[in-house]
């Protein structure tokens, strides 16, 4: 089996007023299809730069991010835009939802701006979405009227509607209680299993050791990789 994103030798440096720190060192990993994989690893060790690689958010300084057979990062802003619309679902810590426009607005707004499901279906879409996240009954409601777990459920719904073969999630429980967490956790497992890509990074050591792989980041490198048994 090939993998659907492959890292070659990935660095990211910033420079500053006092010189070039180097963020990313030399990272080069791979990634299965249906994989189910924590990123876990200090605060500052790279973590989220790591997985704005692959969403094209940030640009390596040298290295190349390869997903589903394209060099992503010698695409232009706008192709780069689209290809991120269509291939990456993106969770985020603090949800991100618009704030003026219900549940299903959102998820409809994600899908009129990627335009990749036919317009006919998006509001059934948008319905099939929130039920398999267990909110359908919160569909005309504003976020706020929502619980931090029920919202992050949403983002999930909505990082799922224009249906892309990967799902990277930010530090997806770090704003909910542990209860919640587990369920975050449980739901993107569950997508894991259904064929999405599912790339988490956590501080969430416990919630960690469900991944079927767990990648440890220190100071921009791979310090450990660790396999679950019986995979
Ligand atoms: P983590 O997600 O593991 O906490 P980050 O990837 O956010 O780590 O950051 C890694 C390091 O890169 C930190 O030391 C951070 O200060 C630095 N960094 C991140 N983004 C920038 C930036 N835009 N400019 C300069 N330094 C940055």
């Amino acid at each position: 089996m090939s993998a659907i994103i492959e890292l070659q030798r990935v660095c990211r440096d910033y420079k500053g007023a006092s010189g070039t720190t180097a963020v990313l060192r030399e990272i080069s990993l791979q990634f299965m299809s249906g994989e189910h994989v924590a990123i876990v690893g200090r605060s500052g060790s790279g973590k989220s730069t790591l997985l704005n690689m692959l969403t094209g958010i940030d640009h390596p300084s040298r290295g190349e991010v390869h997903i589903g057979g394209v060099n992503i990062h010698r695409l232009d802003e706008s192709a780069l835009a689209r290809w991120r619309g269509r291939h990456v679902g993106i969770v985020f810590q603090f949800f991100q939802l618009m704030p003026a426009l219900t549940i299903e607005q959102n998820l409809l707004l994600a899908m009129d701006l990627v335009q990749s499901i036919p317009r006919p279906d998006r509001r059934s879409r948008a319905g099939a979405l929130l039920e398999q996240m267990g909110i359908a009954a919160h569909a005309r409601k504003l976020p706020a009227a929502l619980s931090g777990g029920e919202q992050q459920r949403a983002a999930i719904a909505r990082a799922l509607a224009n249906n892309p073969p990967i799902i990277v999630a930010d530090e997806p429980t770090g704003n909910l209680d542990s209860q919640m967490g587990w369920e975050i956790h449980a739901l993107l497992a569950q997508l894991a299993r259904q064929g999405k890509t599912v790339i988490v990074v956590t501080h969430d050591r416990q919630a960690a050791t469900d991944f079927e792989r767990v990648i440890t980041l220190e100071d921009g490198r791979v310090a450990r990789e660790d396999l679950r048994s019986g995979r």
